[in-house]
């Protein structure tokens, strides 16, 4: 029997259970996507804002599900790292990202960084500096050309074991970058104690900037921190030419964002780059 309109529990619960069914569907079907190769990478540029040129990208995962059809990565990255699918799931994108960009290194493109998501999660559950050491030797791309993001998230976990996962990242010669700073938490402390060489301010901080006075207050005050340790900085989300022009005269070395480049497919994204290069 059904409930009036003050029975929450009645009309919330099949609801809730649908999300759950949707949740299991999605696990059950996660491992054999695995298996079937039906995740490919987009890859958006980073841009040096004062020149405007191309000097990176990001690697960002897709699922391509053969009913649903293109799946973005909020709707199943979270599946996949309750269920522990993230480790085989994150080492196909590191191998696939690295096997790229050499390939595109071997075409003639400048050396470019690419940048690839890495969870918190996976640092629990894997050996991740063995995982990308094995990434870099058999696709044969130099360390140099290879950056790991991760989020605060990762030192909330097992310091210990992060920061020995973290130094042998380092000692390879990947370089290390914290996505989404300013949304995590507090305390600084960690800033010294990871020695990551890059900041990427987060994009809400951006978005809301033109309206929102307190929001170019944290921009500038990440902005001065970077500076403080000698970090590298990006500014996310950039949409607009307002965006770029407001980091550009504060001093903001490197941007992403729809403003200069969507996530692209391979192909895209190596015209994106040619032209940009005879430009
Ligand atoms: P993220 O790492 O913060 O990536 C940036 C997200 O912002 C991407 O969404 C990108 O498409 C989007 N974006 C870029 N420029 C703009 C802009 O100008 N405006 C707006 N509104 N959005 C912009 P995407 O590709 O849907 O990825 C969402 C999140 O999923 C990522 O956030 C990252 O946390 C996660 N993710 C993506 N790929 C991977 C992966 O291979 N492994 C892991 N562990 N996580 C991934
Ligand atoms: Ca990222
Ligand atoms: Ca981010
Ligand atoms: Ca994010």
């Amino acid at each position: 029997k059904r409930r009036g309109a003050g029975g929450g529990v009645s009309v919330y619960a099949p609801r809730m259970s649908e999300q759950q069914q949707e949740r299991k569907a999605i696990r059950g079907e996660l491992r054999r996507a695995i298996e079937n190769r039906q995740f490919s990478l987009v890859y958006q540029p980073k841009i040096d804002i004062a020149s405007g040129r191309c000097v990176g990208m990001e690697a960002l995962v897709r699922w391509d599900h053969p009913q649903r059809g293109r799946i973005r990565p909020d709707q199943f990255i979270p599946v996949a790292e309750r269920s522990g699918l993230i480790a085989p799931l994150g080492e196909w994108v590191m191998r696939e990202a690295c096997r790229q960009n050499r390939a595109w290194l071997d075409a003639g493109l400048p050396p470019l960084k690419v940048a690839v998501n890495v969870s918190a999660v996976q640092f629990l559950c894997q050996d991740v500096v063995e995982m990308v050491a094995r990434a870099l030797r058999e696709s044969g791309l130099p360390a140099r050309h290879l950056e790991v993001e991760i989020t605060e998230s990762v030192i909330m976990t097992d310091a210990a074991k992060v920061m020995r996962m973290l130094d042998g990242l380092r000692d390879l010669g990947v370089s290390l970058a914290i996505d989404d700073f300013g949304t995590g938490y507090s305390s600084l402390s960690y800033l010294k104690r990871l020695r990551v060489h890059c900041l990427k301010i987060d994009q809400s901080f951006v978005r809301e900037m033109l309206r929102n006075d307190e929001d170019v207050r944290i921009t500038r005050a990440i902005l001065n921190i970077a500076r403080d340790f000698g970090l590298e900085v990006v500014a996310e989300g950039i949409e607009t030419a307002d965006h770029a022009a407001f980091f550009k005269a504060e001093g903001c070395h490197l941007g992403q964002g729809y403003f200069w480049g969507k996530p692209m497919e391979p192909a895209d994204f190596h015209g994106y780059v040619s032209r940009d290069l005879a430009a």
